[in-house]
């Protein structure tokens, strides 16, 4: 595991590095290329021009913000979801896709850059398209891919075998307290957020190591840390409901500090940065909100002219259905051509019932 800084909280967040004797395979390049290249140095005499295979899980910032200056050095190839590929390139589809504004989208931009994020086109025959459930085998390792999408759509993990180990690469399946989903996808993603990850311990690995989280998780520890982890997200929308007041219905964008503490941020973040967080912010409390409404605890009674919520208010119920297509497939594509799809409904009004 190659560490990010500052505990690998985003945007942070870990590389895991595999040496074999003719591949050299790292999978996402968050820790930054001067970071992996001292630890390859340092730990085992080598450097990021020794790469031969870049894996990466899916495009946010935080795990392919090393990827334009470890591909400059290394040449190696790149293997991801064809989705990956495409938004890779482009800080823009990156963050559109993680449901920033478009008015908004020149302070992801920056905040990408601060970070070491470049925009860069990577040649046809240096990238490798990865399918769900295939396994490629690299060097003395097979490594299966899987994805579990309710992180966002086209999210690979990776199950690493040889004939003595098995682990896995869950990324942003991340086991930590602060979990991380809902862009964008809507109330509906929070269950199958939870299913997703039920379904990774279920495979009974010998490891699993997450992108922000210190240290692996071994087979004898996963059901307690999927406990806990559950709980984090469930208890998220006990606090969603308790933010709306009990009589007097409440503006989505009027609730703040929901999982990033917006208020203690000045001063210790970018101003780029704390403006994307507070909308990140809105998409999880609104996620929770409608996994609340699914429950008969809240219910939305004005949609800020979002198609979903409205035919969900005219029906006086959430409809869970029709999330999927589109809110989902729809964004999906949406983003990749730069457009955005569906504004932020910052001005919705919740109820308590
Ligand atoms: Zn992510």
């Amino acid at each position: 595991m190659i560490l990010g800084e500052d505990k690998s909280k985003f945007p942070s967040g870990n590389a895991l590095f595999i040496n074999l004797k003719e591949n050299k395979i790292l999978i996402d390049t968050n820790p930054s290329e001067k970071r992996i290249n001292s630890f390859l140095k340092n730990e085992l005499n080598l450097s990021s021009a020794d790469i031969t295979d870049v894996i990466l899980s899916h495009t946010h910032l935080d795990h392919g913000r090393g990827l334009a200056a470890i591909f400059e050095k290394s040449n190696a190839m790149i293997h991801a979801h064809p989705d990956t590929l495409k938004r890779c390139e482009k800080k823009a589809r990156i963050g559109l896709y993680a449901g920033i504004q478009k008015e908004q989208i020149h302070h992801f931009e920056a905040f990408g850059s601060s970070i070491g994020f470049k925009d860069r086109s990577y040649p046809y025959n240096r990238k490798h398209p990865l399918k769900s459930n295939q396994t490629i085998q690299l060097g003395e390792i097979s490594i299966y891919t899987h994805e579990t999408n309710a992180h966002c759509l086209h999210m690979l993990d990776y199950e690493i075998r040889n004939d003595k180990f098995d682990l896995i690469f869950s990324c942003d399946y991340d086991f930590t307290p602060v979990p991380w989903y809902g862009v964008p996808q809507r109330g509906y993603a929070v269950q199958r957020f939870k299913d997703a990850t039920k379904e990774l311990v279920h495979r009974k690995v010998q490891s699993i190591i997450s992108s922000h989280r210190l240290n692996p998780i071994p087979l004898t520890e996963q059901q307690s840390e999927l406990e806990k982890y559950l709980q984090t997200i469930n208890e998220r929308t006990k606090r969603a409901i308790n933010m709306i007041p009990s009589r007097t219905p409440i503006k989505l964008q009027d609730i703040s500090n929901f999982v990033y503490p917006i208020e203690k941020m000045a001063g210790a973040y970018s101003e780029d940065y704390i403006i994307c967080a507070q909308t990140w912010d809105y998409w999880l409390l609104l996620a929770h909100l409608e996994e609340a409404w699914q429950r008969s605890k809240v219910k939305c009674i004005e949609s800020d002219g979002d198609l979903f919520l409205e035919r969900c208010i005219e029906a006086d119920q959430y409809l869970t259905e029709e999330v999927e297509h589109l809110l989902v497939n729809g964004w999906a594509e949406e983003t990749l051509q730069q457009k955005m799809p569906f504004h932020l409904p910052a001005n919705s009004v919740w109820k308590k019932l």
